[in-house]
């Protein structure tokens, strides 16, 4: 039978096939994927092969499909093996804010190289349309501009006052989707409006509780009520960067994988060298210089390999 994985606890696995029917799954044996080592042979988002045990009402998954995307994380104890949190999404989605907390474009950036780099489409969703004030409202339009012109999609929401939901089901519907956002930026409250009955908890009410707790996070795909599936990894905010090397950075920056080709050197960093054709764009307005502040910031604090 085949199925997809919807929830994961590490050793057992929730699988759901064509008919909605879930059966809990386990691994038997070993199962490799080609190329990549990961501490998590199975991830949620799979599709897998699975076959149900004799007199059980349990079943065993013998073999992972092919994955068309995946995000990936460092593996918390062992830090060069990589975590798979996710595989085969449609889309991500990152919530974001201005005010109460504001993120950061260097954060908004960030994520968008690594699904850049994982092949995740992303939808900029902004959060919080509630408490900005004219004035804010203007240089909220400035930063939703910086994204709409290298072609990211903008949502604004109210979550708190049900205000601009449309679209977003739109958005949602019939697409597996992964949920993101920094801290406070109501992504739990998001996700309890779009799915009702569901009850995540927000952080008011976690974070007290959840002090000193280090557990090991999994992501869980939940149904969207008009078709698709939500996916949440609670606990984990950014996407990794990791597997980019310093030379391909460039390429995950869309503005400046459109420039490139005309720096003068054809191996060039985009950071001192004469004739770069990114530095000019940067000097002329071109390229916004809060992307290329995030480029720098990214390059140099990494070896040649993360
Ligand atoms: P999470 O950390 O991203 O899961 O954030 P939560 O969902 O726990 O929300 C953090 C805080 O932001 C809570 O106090 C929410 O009530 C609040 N919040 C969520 N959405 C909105 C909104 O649209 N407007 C305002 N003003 N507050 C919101
Ligand atoms: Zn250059």
């Amino acid at each position: 039978m085949t199925g997809r994985v919807i929830k994961s606890t590490g050793s057992w696995y929730i699988v759901e096939d064509e008919t909605e029917t879930r059966y809990e799954c386990r691994i038997k044996g070993k199962i490799r994927m080609k190329g990549l080592r990961t501490t998590n042979p199975v991830a949620v988002g799979d599709l897998v092969e699975f076959e149900k045990e004799p007199d059980q009402p349990t079943a065993v998954i013998s073999k992972v499909n092919e994955r068309f995307n995946y995000i990936l994380r460092k593996s918390i104890n062992q830090s060069h093996e990589v975590q798979i949190l996710a595989s085969n999404m449609d889309q991500a989605i990152l919530l974001v804010t201005l005010a109460q907390p504001r993120t950061s474009l260097g954060f908004i950036d960030r994520y968008l190289v690594s699904a850049e780099a994982f092949h995740v489409p992303v939808t900029l969703l902004f959060n919080k349309f509630d408490l900005y004030s004219e004035e804010n409202l203007e240089s909220v339009r400035e930063i939703e501009q910086i994204y709409i012109k290298l072609g990211y999609p903008v949502l604004e929401v109210s979550v708190l006052e049900n205000s601009g939901m449309d679209d977003l089901n739109a958005t949602l519907s019939n697409k597996i989707s992964l949920i993101s956002g920094h801290s406070g930026v109501g992504k739990s409250t998001l996700i309890n409006q779009l799915i009702p009955g569901l009850e995540l908890r927000t952080s008011e009410i976690s974070d007290a509780s959840e002090k000193g707790i280090h557990t090991t996070t999994f992501a869980e795909m939940f149904k969207f009520p008009s078709g698709g599936f939500i996916i949440d990894t609670p606990g984990i905010r950014e996407l990794g960067i990791i597997g980019i090397e310093k030379e391909e950075l460039g390429h995950y920056f869309r503005e400046m994988k459109a420039l490139m080709p005309k720096c003068r050197f054809h191996n060039c960093h985009h950071m001192h060298e004469p004739g770069c054709a990114i530095v000019e764009a940067v000097e002329t307005g071109d390229i916004e210089a809060s992307r290329y502040d995030t480029y720098c910031s990214i390059y140099l604090n990494r070896d040649t390999r993360v």
